[in-house]
């Protein structure tokens, strides 16, 4: 291991590898508030030696297979209403033709979200459900993924609280799932927080689907959602939990930091962003926590200055679609790959396209879709240059 020397005896003590423990990173925290640039450094250098000069992205087609919801988050954008233009509910036929287009234009991930169980609150999503030959979304996904792995995209699934059959189900076809934590705080499905409304948020009821997760070596993408009304200790505990459940089930493949953006038609549409500054100083802690993790940011979020967060800790961009919106955050498009390559290479970066389940997790995955993969990918489980050309 090459050599850092900082000012700060604290952080020269974690740069051979130990682990912070809470408290420590509540100190390191402090320390960062008055002066981040130390701790910058210490992130970037745990970045480097742990994954090198290379920074992934996956190349995908966003399925927004349903978009009604039973929940109701404060800051959400992506629920509609059955009554709403930007309604999406997905024939068999839709998909296929998404499929299609997302083969020629060389994408690999075929990512479908939908709200939290529809069919729970809404006749219409029965209905629709129902016209296609299903009882539930779950089953519907499953039949979706299908659709996908059969015409060589590589499904991920972020549908929310998932029971563990489901799971067990769609591991069949996905080579991974997605759940944002969001916060492991309870103080935010309080009365007057943005999760009031939205039982699913719930910390402890997203913790035991991440370990449910775990338990049937699943590799799990989750994440945080910063600048919300959490306190800056809160988020350090929610890197904590997410980092609680890895070092037990080594499931956890990813850990995305999100920045809250505010969204005109919503109820939190007055509250600021983070801070830049914040949200640095969060990403490049997270590192220190979690030197070995994939961590990324969506470009998109940040759409001028993403390429400094390479600086702070972060290895991964996440999905990026050449075709479909991010229906998540419609009013942020994706940069394009061509930009985002260059701005990787002016900052001295190889940008590599990856598969939604990462190298190192391809072991967890059943044999039929390790060898799917294992046919795309390169030495370092990459998806290999000449596909994309
Ligand atoms: S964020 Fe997810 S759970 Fe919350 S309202 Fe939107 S779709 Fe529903």
């Amino acid at each position: 291991m090459s050599k850092l020397i900082l000012n700060s005896e604290l952080l020269n003590k974690l740069m051979g590898g130990r682990e912070p423990s809470t408290d420590e990173s509540y100190q390191i925290y402090q320390d960062a508030e008055k002066d981040p640039s130390e701790l910058c450094k210490a992130a970037e250098f745990l970045r480097n030696e742990n994954k090198g000069r290379k920074v992934t992205y996956s190349r995908k087609v966003f399925f927004n297979l349903i978009n009604l919801c039973r929940d109701t988050c404060s800051y959400c954008t992506y629920k509609s209403e059955p009554t709403q233009t930007k309604i999406s509910m997905m024939s068999k036929y839709d998909i296929q033709n998404l499929v299609e287009i997302g083969r020629k234009y060389k994408c690999t991930e075929a990512l479908f979200v939908t709200g939290e169980r529809p069919e729970q609150k809404y006749q219409e999503a029965r209905t629709w459900l129902k016209q296609n030959g299903f009882a539930s979304t779950a089953e519907y996904l499953a039949h979706a993924s299908e659709i996908a792995l059969t015409a060589g995209l590589f499904p991920h699934t972020n549908a929310g609280n998932l029971t563990k059959a489901e799971m067990n189900e769609l591991k069949k076809t996905n080579v991974s799932l997605g759940l944002m934590l969001e916060n492991s705080v309870e103080r935010l499905s309080e009365k007057g927080m943005p999760h009031e409304f939205a039982p699913s948020k719930n910390p402890k009821a997203r913790i035991k689907v991440l370990e449910n997760a775990g338990e049937l070596g699943i590799p799990m993408t989750t994440g945080l959602l910063i600048g919300i009304g959490e306190s800056p200790f809160e988020l350090i505990d929610s890197i904590y939990a997410i980092r609680d459940i890895h070092k037990k089930f080594g499931n956890i493949q990813e850990l995305i930091l999100q920045n809250f953006q505010p969204k005109p038609d919503t109820a939190m549409k007055n509250n600021q962003g983070p801070h830049e500054r914040y949200f640095k100083t969060l990403v490049a802690l997270t590192r220190i926590i979690m030197p070995k993790m994939n961590i990324q940011i969506p470009p998109n979020l940040s759409p001028i200055s993403y390429s400094g967060f390479l600086s702070v800790g972060i290895n991964d961009w996440g999905g990026i679609s050449p075709i479909t919106p991010d229906y998540v955050n419609p009013e942020f498009p994706w940069p394009s790959i061509e930009s985002v390559e260059k701005n990787c290479a002016n900052a001295g970066f190889e940008l590599r396209a990856r598969f939604p389940v990462y190298p190192e997790f391809l072991s967890y995955v059943n044999s039929d879709l390790k060898s799917r993969v294992m046919e795309m990918a390169d030495f370092d489980g990459l998806v290999k240059g000449e596909y994309l050309k």
